[in-house]
């Protein structure tokens, strides 16, 4: 090995900027290494980065709602003006229909606990507020070849509303004013730079070799390699020591004319729609980004290679998100052809994040996100620091968990909830946690 730091990093995705950031603003000596080209490059460059507060645990939604307090505060968050401008929180408020598989009652009175304020909508007064939305109840999600597919509305819906929720405008510069906040406390970037291997000296880790031949010594190396973080853990050998599965999960996304009343200067929502089995958030341009929510009639695109995967769109799912749409949205006119994107989250066994240590002493990894952890990036860099630094502290944090309290709301994380070794939680089983 070449090279010594306090810290290594593996990913410079959001969520690694923001660990090499607090890793660093801590005091720790860092090297943050990416085999990609640049700060938020991996998945990060293709989230819909969209920041809401609806789900299934306490804990998740606590992370949410703090995070978020970050994002309305980026440049105090961050402590400088990064020199290439600053990613900005969009508020658009969220909507989220009530379906007969998913009526929000849990989330509701996690909201109610924790102060987050709502609106609860019926049927009319969806159409008042939102005259372009179709609010009938087509549930369960079809595929489009089923013959219910065109089946008219078996019933109304209702939905609620949280106004504090929105999207953040530019993910990878987001990832890059991370990177600069880091390099800003002395951490140093490698980019085009593969780690290879994770040495080891005895029971604790001892830092990374490198594509190349060099490597870095280090005490803490902690692996936020996205939908590669599960072959880094191979490469570490902690599997066997791990509850929950990750693995990378392909997705596609699409960008499509915004009907009236659903772009982001004419008032537009954030919109979480089980019931057809899609989600769609307005951006500038006039467009909206249309995402799946994993309904049951839609088979899941697991991935074995994450450097081999289709990285184009599909007819199939083109056609399916927009016939999907023009249920919920009539007006909206079908483009004639697809402009989206293919990419993979790396989804856990339940759907919640793993932010812990590992069986390996000085190894921790930040993965399994999952779909839905842009939103927490800054608080989660927050976390690994505390697991790092309880670890320092000779804390045993698989036995005695972390308890980290939230800034903004003074109430305590269980940072145990996203253990390598938790039991599964009661989640929706889908991308909204
Ligand atoms: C299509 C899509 C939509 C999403 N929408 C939302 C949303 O609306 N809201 C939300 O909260 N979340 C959303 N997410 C999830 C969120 O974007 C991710 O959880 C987050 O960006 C992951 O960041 P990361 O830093 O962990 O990983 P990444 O951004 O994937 O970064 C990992 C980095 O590790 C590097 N790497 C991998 N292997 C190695 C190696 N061996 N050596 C060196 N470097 C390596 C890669 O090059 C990469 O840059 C979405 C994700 C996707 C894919």
């Amino acid at each position: 090995m070449t090279d010594r730091a306090d810290a290594v990093v593996i990913g410079a995705g959001v969520i690694g900027c923001a660990v090499a950031f607090e890793l660093a603003r801590g005091g720790r000596r860092v090297a943050c290494v990416d085999k990609g080209p640049a700060p938020g490059a991996g998945s990060t460059s293709a989230s819909a980065s969209i920041i809401r507060f609806s789900y299934s645990t306490a804990d998740s939604v606590l992370t949410a709602w703090e995070a978020a307090a970050m994002w309305r505060d980026w440049g105090g968050h961050l402590g400088i003006e990064a020199p290439d401008g600053m990613a900005s929180f969009v508020r658009t408020g969220n909507l989220i229909f009530r379906t007969p598989g998913y009526d929000g009652a849990p989330i509701l009175a996690l909201w109610d606990d924790i102060g987050i304020p709502y609106e609860v909508f019926d049927a009319d007064q969806l159409r008042a507020r939102w005259p372009g939305l179709d609010v009938g109840c087509y549930y369960p999600p079809k595929r489009i070849d089923d013959p219910a597919f065109a089946d008219d509305a078996a019933s109304q819906l209702s939905a609620f509303y949280n106004a504090d929720s929105g999207y953040i405008d530019d993910p990878m510069l987001a990832a890059r004013n991370l990177a600069s906040a880091a390099r800003h406390h002395g951490a140093e970037f490698r980019f085009r730079t593969e780690v290879t291997a994770i040495e080891r000296r005895g029971d604790c880790v001892a830092g990374v070799s490198l594509g190349g031949g060099d490597g870095i010594e280090a005490p803490v190396v902690v692996n936020v390699g996205g939908p590669h973080s599960g072959r880094i853990n191979a490469l570490a050998g902690v599997d066997d020591d791990m509850r929950i599965g990750h693995r990378p999960l392909r997705q596609e996304v699409f960008a499509v004319p915004a009907p009236a009343g659903f772009g982001v200067d004419d008032g537009g929502p954030v919109v979480a729609d089980l019931d057809i089995g899609q989600y769609f958030r307005p951006q500038a341009g006039g467009t909206l980004l249309v995402g799946g929510t994993e309904p049951e009639c839609d088979t899941l695109e697991w991935v074995d290679d994450p450097d081999r995967f289709d990285e184009h769109t599909t007819i199939d799912h083109w056609e399916t998100a927009m016939l999907r749409l023009a249920r919920r949205l009539p007006d909206f006119g079908v483009p004639t052809r697809p402009v989206g994107l293919a990419a993979l989250y790396d989804a856990s066994d339940d759907w919640v994040p793993i932010y812990d240590r590992s069986g390996l002493d000085g190894y921790f990894m930040a993965c399994g996100t999952s779909g839905n952890q842009f939103k927490n990036a800054p608080l989660a860099g927050q976390f690994l620091r505390a697991i790092v630094d309880a670890a320092d502290a000779g804390i045993d944090h698989d036995a005695d968990p972390v308890q980290f309290t939230g800034a903004m709301t003074g109430r305590q994380i269980n940072l145990g909830a996203f253990s390598r070794n938790r039991q599964r939680a009661v989640t929706s089983g889908t991308v909204m946690g």
